[in-house]
């Protein structure tokens, strides 16, 4: 039978990306989103994917989300925590609102959404959990506390989870996109997209596909020996340590 992959937001940008060649790639594929009912809908319809609603920030919607989706299609094999929002603004003017809403999706909707599969990745004796994280949290960026603390957190959590998991056939990694071509960044005012553009020294930004094979990569079997691994693909952005 083969495999369950589920990626949270996986019905638009670089999740939906990642649905698709996961499911190229011959995964059963479960996608989550939490808004854009109609659209969401119609995408896993068009490409066969099993869609279902709920928000990585609520943890017993995730607990309940994950036993419905192991009910109805078996063991989740791969997770690819890939929800995002963004709340910009420069930290004297950030709110506590937009401080928790990105916290809570970005980094507790990870927690949310590993804790319910991780015992049985452990029992199964294989699992693959895949975070997207950001440029921006290995680098920060003016106007994203909040997001780029997220991001980095995600770091970290990789880091350790990957450790608890490794003798249990489950690795832990991360993927660090630059700047992709998505709603999220198409919502960035042109003068300013362009500045970030001219920074990229490949000369553009990233296609979500290119996104969407590092995951599909890590999720394989040829990546077992690869865990707590931080993957960057930013076109030579940023060239990490
Ligand atoms: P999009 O804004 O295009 O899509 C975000 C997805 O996340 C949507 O499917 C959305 O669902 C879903 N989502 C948002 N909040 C929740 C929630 N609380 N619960 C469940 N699902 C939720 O994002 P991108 O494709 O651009 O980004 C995907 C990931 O990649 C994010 O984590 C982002 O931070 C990261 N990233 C993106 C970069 C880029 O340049 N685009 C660069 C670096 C990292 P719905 O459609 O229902 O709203």
């Amino acid at each position: 039978m083969a495999r369950v992959a589920l990626v949270t937001g996986g019905t638009r940008g670089i999740g939906a990306a990642t649905a698709l060649a996961l499911r190229d790639a011959g995964y059963r594929v479960v996608v989550t989103y939490v808004g854009s009912v109609e659209a969401s809908t119609e995408f896993a319809r068009q490409n066969d994917l099993s869609a279902y609603c709920w928000s990585v920030s609520d943890y017993e919607a995730c607990v309940k989300g994950v036993a419905r989706v192991e009910a109805e299609l078996g063991p989740i094999d791969v997770l690819v925590n890939n929800a995002g929002i963004t709340r910009d603004a420069m930290f004297h003017k950030m709110s506590p609102e937009a401080w928790h809403q990105v916290i809570d999706t970005n980094l507790t909707g990870v927690f949310n959404m590993t804790q319910p599969v991780w015992n049985g990745m452990r029992e199964r004796k294989f699992g693959r959990v895949i975070n997207i994280s950001s440029i921006n949290g290995q680098k920060g960026q003016a106007g994203q506390a909040n997001y780029s603390a997220a991001k980095a957190g995600l770091i970290g959590f990789t880091k350790a989870l990957a450790q608890e998991g490794a003798r249990f056939g489950v690795t832990v990694n991360v993927v660090c996109p630059g700047y992709i071509g998505t709603e999220m960044v198409k919502a960035v005012p042109e003068p300013v997209l362009q500045k970030i553009v001219d920074q990229i020294p490949v000369g553009r930004l990233g296609e979500p596909q290119e996104i969407a094979r590092c995951v599909t990569f890590l999720a394989s079997d040829e990546a077992a020996f690869i865990t707590g691994s931080t993957l960057t693909a930013n076109g030579g952005q940023y060239i990490a340590g």
